[in-house]
């Protein structure tokens, strides 16, 4: 006897009716109908059974840290000075707590795979990186977390974190990040680079840099990026975050960069609701739109993922968890408003995410691992139109969470 099965759910592929029978965790049948009885059983409802969301760019350490930390002018650069005030403040105890209601709060919307960028520099040291550490082993039956060595306050410009980075390494970051714009100038960017990949490298890891964040046409570090990974032969390695000032490159030098990207097959992630907040803000109108270029990437063919990158805090004062939240913002800061484009912003959350993290049985397949969510829709469009309860997110083939809102008239 399968030990759950799904009945009355529809294809998160073909929108066609499926029950999904599971048994030690793994997917072992799919069929439209006539599973046999299983031990335990739940009913879709008639939604979506999709394989569950991953959160592709987030930190944790700096959840909910809000009250009294307003960041008045609302642009980046307060925000890191905000934030470089009270990071050597933070306790473990703090971070751990912290981070327990974000992944809680991330994972009854559905999100089971979540990275995070880790501070990492003459401030912080590595006290950051013990905190994270903590919680991802505190909730690692709720979530898979991967972590990024991230310096943001530089490499080039702070040769201490270059050693701290290398440590962090040996001390449980999976991923090399970077913020090569934060640098003096595009020659330090240069360097910022060099030096990650040098890590890379060392550690056979993957990269993850926050890029071009910023709405200044000057930074194109994207191109260096792109550059890099192809010389060290990392395609299919590197991700790239925010790339925020491709919106204000003229249409020749982007057509350009995207052309790299693609051949570096560089994944791309747009944090459009911080972009959207924190871009844009020192202009007069017209002022450059602040995030990706999603449809051209899209069209060349560019994988691009979306995330959530900050929640409640002096980066961003909203945001709650939830990845539909984060497509939908996305959809509307990229004009994905056809049937078609609702479903690529549906899946930028899920198979282009999945992408990212080599996910390669990710999937509401015969043999996938049984990391699913059930949702109240019958199609992406609906998805994203009404953000809709998860029914039921389902680890390991293990129910962590049954959602049913309940509306009562009085009339
Ligand atoms: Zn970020």
């Amino acid at each position: 006897m399968m030990d759950l099965v799904i009945r009355n759910g529809l294809s998160d592929k073909t929108g066609t009716p499926i029950e999904v029978g599971i048994t030690d965790g793994i997917i072992v049948a799919v069929e439209p109908s006539g599973i046999p009885a299983g031990d335990k059983e739940i009913d879709a409802g008639g939604g979506l059974i999709s394989p569950a969301f991953i959160e592709s760019h987030f930190h944790l350490e700096n959840a909910y840290l809000w009250d009294g930390m307003i960041n008045q002018s609302g642009t980046l650069q307060e925000a890191i000075e905000i934030y470089a005030k009270i990071k050597h403040d933070l306790t473990v105890e703090d971070m751990v707590e912290r981070a327990g209601q974000v992944i809680r709060t991330a994972v009854s919307h559905g999100t089971l795979w979540l990275r995070s960028h880790v501070d990492i520099d003459h401030i912080a040291k590595l006290s950051i990186l013990e905190g994270v550490a903590a919680a991802r082993e505190a909730y690692k039956d709720l979530i898979d977390i991967q972590l990024v060595a991230f310096p943001q306050l530089g490499l080039a410009q702070n040769p201490e974190a270059v050693d701290m980075m290398w440590q962090a390494m040996e001390n449980g970051c999976d991923l090399v990040g970077g913020m090569p714009h934060g640098e003096q100038n595009m020659d330090n960017a240069a360097k910022q680079i060099e030096i990650a990949f040098e890590i890379a490298q060392k550690y056979n890891a993957d990269v993850d840099m926050h890029i071009d964040e910023t709405d200044n046409p000057y930074w194109h570090s994207l191109e260096l990026l792109a550059d890099k990974t192809i010389e060290t032969g990392w395609q299919g390695r590197v991700t790239a975050g925010h790339c925020c000032a491709m919106s204000a490159w003229d249409d020749k030098m982007a057509a350009r960069i995207i052309e790299k990207v693609r051949q570096a097959n560089i994944h791309v992630i747009t944090n459009a609701p911080i972009n959207l907040m924190l871009e844009g803000r020192g202009h007069n109108h017209p002022k450059p739109r602040g995030i990706a270029r999603v449809k051209e990437l899209l069209e060349a063919g560019v994988n691009v993922s979306c995330g959530q990158d900050d929640v409640q805090n002096m980066f961003y004062p909203y945001g709650k968890m939830d990845p539909l939240e984060v497509a939908l913002i996305t959809a509307h800061a990229a004009h994905l408003g056809g049937p078609e484009e609702i479903q690529a912003a549906f899946d930028m959350g899920r198979y282009n995410a999945a992408k990212l993290w080599k996910l390669d049985n990710y999937g509401v397949h015969v043999g996938a691992p049984a990391n699913l969510i059930v949702l109240d829709a019958k199609s992406p469009v609906e998805a994203l139109r009404r953000q809709p309860d998860r029914r039921y997110v389902i680890r390991q083939g293990k129910v962590l969470v049954e959602t049913k809102t309940a509306v009562t008239w009085h009339t």
